[in-house]
């Protein structure tokens, strides 16, 4: 690898991006050396659900002669067995059959019910508006202090993770849409909240939209005294870093960051990276170091996949990298109760062994990071170890981020349990009747149980 990263960049770093698609996924799985049982079943799990690809990740992140376990492949690819036998069976045999395509999207809708496409009450977190009737379409205000807003134009990705706990909003269904056009609303918001500091775009990926939208969102939201940072949610760097480097509108991008830093707030570029592997290309280098150039701050996060990154050393190698090109390493999530939770789940026992393992080894630059952590509906949750509390084997927790503050950094305790893989796996211990962040059961009116709290 180059030192400046400035001269002979990647062969693809000049060209136009192009999106791979499911009509695309029969050539490409057979260069993965796939037989054509093996592809049909891929192209069943397809029609339920997303598949896009770019260029970028074919030519210069998956090693071919490594898949399909190459762990990019992984990342980016449906996997036959990600869904049960029976519904790739189905899906199979309608492609077979060269059934209609309504008729394939009513079978994949089925299925797709059934892989609780909404987490964490998603869609009921919508604000209210001013009104009072329709709630503010494509906003989160779940934590006092930060909102989450989903521009209309930035709902899709250079690419799609395979893991994507927001797969329902890339199937075409309008109505497991989540969106917002109304910058004025989440303005009119703001100026009615200033306990609002962080307004987060997310999506999909905000950095699909070119400067010219990107700016219409940004610039009005730098009036706001109130506001102190900024976020963007993406996965561009690591799956089209052409977005910073060599794309037209580049330059003007990263003068519309400047001009956020320029108003005296934070922007924080939340990159989402999954795998060493993503660290490797120069280009993504000289990505790096553009938006670092305008005063940005990036920071790193993502979830914890079996089979793709589920490995302390991958980890440690991956923080490594992100704390020596400057960034700053950030969550690492235990993946979602949607979709194929299933096929990518680790347990939480095993997710804190990794995450400790990982943080064990790397210096204290890379200990920024928190985790592993579940975004579920109370909040932010912590596993912060296991151990033994008057001979009873737990998991020690608490909430990072809670709908109710004062349930923050709060330490509480769930019995052990090797196989649990998120919250609604857990059960309070030592003679505890309920969580903290949960109602005392009727049984208890007083509500004086012997909490954790009170340990
Ligand atoms: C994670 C998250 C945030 C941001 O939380 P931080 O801990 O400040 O990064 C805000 N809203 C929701 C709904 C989230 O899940």
């Amino acid at each position: 690898m180059s030192l400046t990263h400035d001269a002979a960049l990647s062969p693809s770093a000049g060209r136009r991006f192009r999106a791979y698609t499911a009509k695309h996924l029969d050539e490409l799985t057979a260069r993965a050396g796939l037989s054509d049982n093996e592809r049909l079943a891929i192209r069943a799990v397809a029609t339920v659900l997303p598949f896009r690809v770019n260029s970028y990740v074919i030519d210069e992140l998956i090693d071919w002669s490594a898949a399909p376990d190459d762990p990019i492949y992984r990342l980016t690819f449906p996997q036959a067995d990600m869904l049960p036998q029976s519904d790739v069976a189905r899906m199979a045999d309608l492609l077979r059959q060269g059934a209609s395509r309504s008729e394939i999207n009513r079978a994949a809708n089925e299925v797709r019910a059934r892989l609780n496409p909404h987490p964490a009450g998603q869609m009921e977190l919508n604000v209210p508006s001013s009104a009072g009737a329709d709630p503010l379409e494509g906003m989160q205000h779940k934590y006092p202090e930060t909102v989450l807003f989903f521009p209309k134009q930035g709902q899709t990705c250079h690419a799609y993770c395979t893991y994507c706990f927001r797969w329902a909003q890339f199937v075409g269904e309008p109505d497991l849409k989540f969106a917002s056009g109304e910058v004025d609303h989440l303005v009119a918001y703001l100026r009615r909240h200033p306990e609002v500091t962080s307004v987060l775009f997310t999506g999909g990926d905000p950095m699909i939209m070119g400067e010219g939208v990107l700016s219409r969102y940004v610039e009005p939201l730098l009036e706001i005294e109130t506001l102190e940072s900024i976020r963007i949610g993406t996965k561009a760097l690591a799956y089209w870093p052409q977005r910073f480097v060599t794309d037209p509108d580049a330059d003007e991008t990263l003068r519309l960051f400047e001009r956020v830093v320029a108003s005296g707030k934070n922007l924080a570029f939340m990159a989402h990276f999954s795998h060493p592997a993503e660290m490797r290309s120069d280009l993504v280098h000289e990505a790096v170091r553009r938006i670092r150039d305008t005063g940005a701050v990036i920071r790193t996060q993502a979830p914890l996949i079996r089979t793709i990154n589920d490995s302390a050393a991958t980890w440690a190698e991956m923080w490594r990298t992100h704390v020596r090109s400057g960034m700053v390493p950030y969550y690492m999530f235990v993946e979602r109760d949607t979709g194929p939770q299933d096929y990518f789940a680790v347990p939480l026992a095993r997710a804190y062994e990794i995450f400790r393992d990982a943080y064990a080894g790397v210096s204290g630059l890379a200990r920024t990071v928190r985790g592993p952590s579940m975004s579920a509906t109370p909040g932010k949750v912590c596993v912060d170890g296991v151990t033994e509390v008057a001979g009873e084997k737990v998991f020690v927790l608490h909430l990072i981020q809670a709908r109710d503050p004062d349930l923050v950094g709060r330490p509480f305790f769930a019995k052990y349990d090797e196989k649990a893989v998120w919250l609604f796996d857990l059960e309070p211990a030592l003679g505890a009747t309920h969580f903290p962040y949960e109602a005392a059961p009727p049984e208890d009116p007083s509500g004086l149980v012997a909490g954790s709290a009170n340990l």
